[in-house]
């Protein structure tokens, strides 16, 4: 089954009755969880039986199913905590700070076709939501094979899980393959007898890091006396650099699926687990791993939800084997990968084509074959351009930055 959440803002402010339901569930979630810890129980069940008593002389006419579900949220909660401290985190007694509250399906209702949801109160007592729907939030309400899964209420705005059973991959026209890296994916894309190199750029996301890891250093200078602020800040600061990064990741996975989903491509894509830069501290940072993995992560759910066929290999020596002749080079290339046996081709697009092999030599490519002698040496197809894809940041701090 997979799930996705979308979210969705209110056409007014959160009505009274629904402000004081989330702060009561807040309220049952700690009670939950400081019951749960004194006990040592995590599971739902056990911290049902544990706490629903007292919850209810609390709450007295809070809707059964909002409690139960409390008891849920307070559980993932003890158990993200339980295993924090298994891996030997230092940590906080847990509590839960953000305003919020959790409703399974059968505790709400969502009219789709006119995108209220009448949510439940306590007895004799419901609220209406007015989603602000738009275009892309018709996509999910109007596609009956989607079920409805969790609502989740915050303050200003609620997300809706939407639900559906994996759809069974196609079987590949074509192919994809792509070598991550630090700022752009390359790879070939191969149909027929034809193969073709392709770069989706996204220059800004090393842009971004470098700007915050610079901002971070700064405030950690500037609050060196205050450790709990410089601490705060420097996470505002993350936070801000995720939300930034993970917008271009999205923008960079969309072009690639849509395009692998008109030439009903398979992609193939190198396995970075286990892939950590072992050198000085400074480099480590400079090539932090994470966005590289998020975008696996995007292009794979997002693969998965369309029925994309993603296919993973090992990287071992891809950057550093011949395509044509199969000679290992031992040496580190420059940006143009080079062959005793006159192939030379650009060192990022070299290696997808070894990703490529592997892929075909495993059979995970769909019987698909690859001729790299075909490959058209003059033609780069751009699949995402970042300087016309980006968009501004909404705070006016401008994002394009002319790199490409
Ligand atoms: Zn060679």
């Amino acid at each position: 089954m997979l799930v996705k959440g979308v979210v969705f803002y209110l056409e007014s402010d959160l009505p009274f009755e629904a402000k004081s339901l989330i702060e009561d569930f807040r309220l049952a979630v700690n009670n939950a969880i400081r019951a749960g810890l004194q006990a040592r129980v995590t599971s739902t069940n056990a911290l049902n039986k544990l706490a629903y008593k007292d919850s209810r002389r609390e709450h007295p006419r809070m809707y059964a199913q909002h409690l139960v579900s409390a008891f849920e949220v307070a559980g993932s909660v003890l158990n993200n905590h339980r295993k924090r401290i298994r891996k030997g985190a230092i940590c906080r007694t847990p509590y839960v700070n953000r305003l919020m509250m959790k409703a399974e399906n059968q505790a709400y209702k969502l009219d789709r076709k006119s995108g209220v949801i009448d949510l439940p109160i306590r007895a004799g007592c419901h609220v209406e939501l007015k989603l602000v729907v738009s275009q892309y939030h018709r996509k999910y309400l109007d596609d009956m094979t989607l079920s409805l899964g969790s609502l989740t209420v915050l303050p200003d705005r609620v997300m809706v899980a939407f639900r559906k059973d994996a759809p069974k991959p196609f079987v590949p026209e074509s192919v994809l393959s792509l070598d991550t890296n630090e700022r752009s994916l390359d790879g070939v894309f191969v149909e027929g007898d034809v193969a073709k190199a392709i770069k989706a750029g996204f220059p800004e996301v090393a842009i971004i890091q470098q700007r915050h890891h610079d901002r971070r250093r700064r405030l950690q200078k500037k609050k060196a006396h205050d450790r709990r602020t410089s601490r705060n800040l420097c996470r505002r600061e993350g936070t801000r650099e995720h939300h930034r990064i993970d917008y271009r990741l999205h923008q960079v996975a969309n072009s690639v699926l849509k395009f692998a989903e008109e030439r009903r491509s398979a992609i193939v894509l190198e396995d970075l687990k286990g892939m950590r830069p072992k050198r000085s501290k400074e480099l480590n940072r400079r090539l932090s791993i994470w966005p590289r993995r998020k975008l696996h992560q995007i292009i794979e759910y997002k693969a998965h939800w369309k029925g994309i066929p993603v296919v993973k290999v090992n990287p071992r020596n891809s950057s550093r084997t011949c395509p044509i002749c199969g000679r290992i080079q031992y040496s580190r290339m420059g940006a143009e990968f080079v062959c005793e046996c006159g192939w030379r081709l650009e060192g990022h697009i070299n290696a997808s084509m070894n990703l490529l092999q592997t892929a075909i030599s495993k059979r995970m490519a769909g019987g698909l074959r690859f001729n790299p002698g075909a490959f058209q040496h003059d033609v780069m197809m751009i699949l995402y351009n970042p300087v016309t894809g980006a968009r501004s940041e909404p705070n006016g701090t401008s994002g394009i930055v002319g790199v490409t």
